[in-house]
């Protein structure tokens, strides 16, 4: 193993970011971060509870009450939101050498993350200073306007995947609208996070507006949830942590915003580009090392093709090729963490028990360490087995025949999770038929995933409450105050008359 993979410049302890300055823990905790490749400990980062969460909050609170930053003009704050894109950019290599080295992502993907990362903030820097907002006259009677304003604080609550570009997709939004925020980044992968401080502060966002606290999610996560001076908490990760952060919220009525897990299907009829649809869903399952939330996992395919498909998609996935998440020529890196290593081979085990094994199956050959899961194929999979109905969350994909479109839309719904939907057939009509059928956020016909910004983002079932994206995304960072003025006669029964 060369040492041109670590990144120069490694910090030996990355800290909390409260208040403009760089904090350990008030009690001194840490936690271990590990290198996927060897996962030896290569830093140490802070471990925020409670009371560095009230600092953190305490902090954002003051920067809301009495700062600049929520009274600035749009153009301004959207000047600040460019800024902060531009230096993204500018540090789009070193970005990406730290969130390859320390989640295992293969480093072209990462390096597109850390633009894509940059380009969220340029699209929310733009959209704030086109924002116009509802106005509704009843002639001679009223006028009602719109006041836009921002929350408060909000608290962010990010996952390890993608980890920096997840981040932006939160923190554009939140700070574009005037609000403050603290972020929890996931405890797997602190690395890239710990760089929007000097990013900021280079960019000119006043001090207080960003606070960041490591830790774990039941310690720092739970005490942002539960922190009465949070009123929103934008959250991304397992739906089972949704369900447990919505409880906690609950008696504080939050807004909440959840982007939660998925088992999306991809559904490929006989009618399709065969060659292009198998290119998309080996790209859709095997990217981003299948640690990806819209991650078409389910491969549901048309029974007059199916021997042909499986035979070829089994064939390419042999030839995806693992390495070194720092080698260019890498398309499957190593899983994030030992934790998540054991629960995606423990569920290889469990296909090997529930269907066909047509590829992989276990730790590739010459990976003897880290946490290297060879792209796995399952054919045959039986809609109730668990690899069909459960997240995996890694390069594990479950093919399934079906025979009719009613086959088709029946297997697809049969899960608990509706993230997205990938269809592939020629037929006009059937694809849009199947796209308003299918129970899914977001459904993407012949065509792997690739977004438009100001679409909206968002699952159905157990995928996700609410939407974001575009101008939804700032609907939610806002409240919007009717103001309503008569212009006529008082337009009311008179009580009480004389
Ligand atoms: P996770 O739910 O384990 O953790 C996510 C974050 O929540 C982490 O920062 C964690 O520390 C924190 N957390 C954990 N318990 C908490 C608690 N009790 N209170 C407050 N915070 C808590 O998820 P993960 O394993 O980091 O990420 C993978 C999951 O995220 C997958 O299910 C994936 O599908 C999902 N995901 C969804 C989307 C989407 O947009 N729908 C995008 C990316 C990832």
């Amino acid at each position: 193993m060369t040492d041109n993979r670590i990144p120069a410049d490694l910090p030996d302890h990355i800290q909390h970011y409260i208040d403009g300055e760089f904090v350990d823990s008030i009690d001194g905790d840490t936690f271990d971060v590990l290198d996927p490749v060897t996962n030896e400990n290569y830093t140490t980062a802070a471990a925020g509870k409670k009371a560095d969460i009230d600092r953190a909050v305490a902090a954002a609170k003051r920067a809301f009450d009495e700062g600049p930053w929520p009274k600035m003009l749009p153009r301004e704050r959207s000047r600040v939101l460019h800024r902060i894109a531009d230096l993204v950019e500018s540090r789009d290599k070193r970005l990406a050498e730290l969130e390859s080295y320390d989640s295992g992502l293969p480093i072209t993907q990462a390096l597109g993350q850390a633009r894509r990362a940059a380009e969220n903030f340029r699209f929310f820097a733009d959209l704030i200073v086109a924002q116009a907002d509802d106005t509704f006259k009843v002639p001679g009677r009223q006028i009602n306007y719109v006041n836009r304003k921002p929350i408060g604080v909000a608290g962010l609550i990010t996952p390890w995947n993608t980890p920096f570009m997840l981040e932006s997709w939160k923190l554009g939004p939140a700070l574009a609208t005037g609000n403050t925020v603290v972020l929890k980044p996931a405890e797997f992968t602190p690395l890239s996070a710990s760089l929007w401080a000097g990013i900021f502060e280079e960019a000119g966002l006043p001090k207080g507006v960003f606070n960041l606290v490591n830790g774990l999610g039941e310690d720092a996560g739970d005490a942002l949830v539960k922190h009465p001076d949070v009123p929103l908490i934008s959250f991304t990760g397992e739906s089972r942590t949704g369900q447990i952060i919505f409880a906690n919220a609950a008696p504080y009525l939050k807004g909440l915003s959840m982007e939660l897990g998925g088992k999306s299907p991809a559904v490929v009829f006989a009618d399709a580009d065969l060659d292009a649809a198998i290119n998309a869903t080996i790209f859709g399952v095997f990217s981003l090392n299948g640690e990806r939330c819209t991650a078409g996992s389910r491969i549901l395919v048309e029974r007059s093709i199916y021997d042909e498909f499986v035979e070829k998609y089994a064939a390419q996935a042999k030839r995806v090729k693992v390495g070194f998440p720092h080698d260019p020529s890498t398309e499957v890196g190593a899983l994030v963490h030992p934790e998540h290593y054991d629960k995606v081979m423990s569920y290889v085990e469990i296909g090997k028990t529930e269907a066909r094994l047509v590829a992989g199956g276990g730790r590739p050959d010459g990976f003897e360490t880290g946490n290297y899961v060879a792209p796995t194929v399952f054919a045959d999979v039986s809609p109730d087995a668990r690899i069909f109905q459960e997240e995996i969350f890694g390069p594990v994909v479950a093919i399934t025949p079906f025979d009719t479109d009613e086959d088709a839309l029946e297997l697809a719904n049969n899960t608990r999770y509706g993230l997205a939907a990938y269809i592939w057939t020629n037929d006009l009509k059937r694809a849009h038929n199947f796209a308003g059928n299918v129970e899914a956020g977001m459904v993407w016909l012949n065509s792997n995933n690739v977004r438009d910004l100001r679409t909206p983002f968002g699952g159905v079932k157990a995928s996700g409450l609410g939407h974001e994206g575009g101008y939804r995304s700032i609907d939610f960072y806002t409240d919007q105050q009717a103001v309503h003025i008569n212009l006529g006669e008082v337009h009311n029964p008179v009580f009480g008359k004389q």
